[in-house]
């Protein structure tokens, strides 16, 4: 059973030696365990996180642990009653390893969306919907003709939040690097504008596209590019804090807004977790399902073959190398 394990705290970018590909057992299977063929792993900007020997929302993987990561697979033995031989779940128990016993309680049925493939389970359907869905819906509440900025726009999370956005009728600007990117958003998925934060300075661009001030901004980037948005809110502006990922490589903390500027606008700032909303999962359901079946929302995975390069593939998050929610294959359906 091969598997990826933690063997050193990295400093910076994944390098080789932070984790090993090691071989394992598959150990035996208890009562209320069930063995779990992975088919699917979930490589997320926060599984970078997770490594680091810091105070988080979950506690760091320890080293020489398997290195924790949310899966989909097939069971192919069960000593629980919930699920039997050829059930689809998922599991943020398993990890980055081909196959995981793990206790019934942390696994949930999959259920598949009709006409979507399986990889929407794990990206649109999955995490990725839920993030964006109650980032817009529940934390910014957007209201028609508002203006939202949205940073990481084209990746999976910021994607989606921009068309959730767009369909309340906000006008939606979204800040990605490279062209591509950029022309993706705004000539496919109906954003407003794009900025191409590595070919153009943000504050200039936000000055440009909008003039007053913005509303509402969904973060998912931090750093240089937050401040800039930040001091372009607007009184009673609302911050949803999704992610930070230019600091999660960071070997020193990227720069902050001046939060004096919270009371002089009286802006609301909000961090939030997706897995707080998990029993809400059908409001996701019911509100973006429909979107998905006539396109108004359109949705994209990054699928590489083979749990043996999934560090590579991590890594692309940080360099934006990917199109889409980014997953490893690492067996067929
Ligand atoms: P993405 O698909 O958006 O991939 C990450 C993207 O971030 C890259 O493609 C890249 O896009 C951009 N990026 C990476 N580094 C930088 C940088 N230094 N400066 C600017 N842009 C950068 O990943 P997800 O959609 O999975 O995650 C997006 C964000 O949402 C992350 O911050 C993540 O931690 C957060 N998140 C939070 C959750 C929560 O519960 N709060 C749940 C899920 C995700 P580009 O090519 O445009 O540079």
């Amino acid at each position: 059973n091969r598997q990826w394990v933690l063997r050193q705290r990295p400093k910076g970018l994944i390098q080789d030696g932070d984790l090993e590909l090691v071989d394992a057992p598959i150990p035996e299977v208890k009562d209320s365990e069930v063995l779990i063929r992975t088919v699917y792993l979930s490589l997320d900007p926060t599984n970078r996180t997770w490594m680091n020997d810091a105070e988080g929302y979950l506690p760091a993987v320890q080293l020489g642990a398997v290195m924790r990561g949310l899966t989909l697979g097939v069971v192919e033995e069960s000593k629980s009653d919930r699920f039997k031989a050829g059930d689809i779940v998922t599991t943020a128990a398993g990890g980055w390893s081909h196959y995981a016993v793990v206790p019934d309680s942390t696994v949930s049925r999959v259920h598949r969306a009709p006409g979507l493939p399986l990889t929407a389970n794990m990206s649109v359907m999955g995490m990725t919907g839920m993030t964006a869905w109650f980032g817009v819906m529940d934390v910014l509440q957007p209201k028609a003709g508002e203006t939202i900025v949205i940073s990481a726009a084209a990746g999976a999370v910021g994607s989606i939040a921009g068309q959730v956005a767009k369909a309340q009728g906000a006008r939606v600007i979204g800040i990605a690097g490279g062209p591509e990117k950029c022309r993706w958003l705004t000539e496919e998925l109906g954003f407003d504008a794009a900025i191409d934060y590595k070919n153009e300075d943000v504050g200039d661009a936000l000055d440009r596209l909008a003039p007053d001030g913005v509303e509402m901004n969904f973060e998912n980037v931090g750093g240089d590019i937050m401040v800039s948005v930040f001091n372009r809110l607007k009184v009673h502006a609302r911050m949803a804090v999704c992610g930070l990922i230019s600091s999660y490589n960071a070997t020193r903390m990227p720069p902050s807004p001046n939060l004096g500027r919270l009371i002089t606008h009286r802006i609301r700032m909000q961090g939030f977790l997706v897995m707080d909303y998990s029993p809400r999962v059908k409001e996701m359901v019911v509100g973006l399902g429909p979107m998905l079946a006539d396109g108004r929302v359109q949705w994209k995975v990054h699928v590489d073959d083979g749990l043996e390069g999934a560090l590579d593939s991590l890594n692309r998050l940080f360099t934006g190398d990917h199109d889409g929610k980014l997953l490893v294959r690492v067996s067929e359906e």
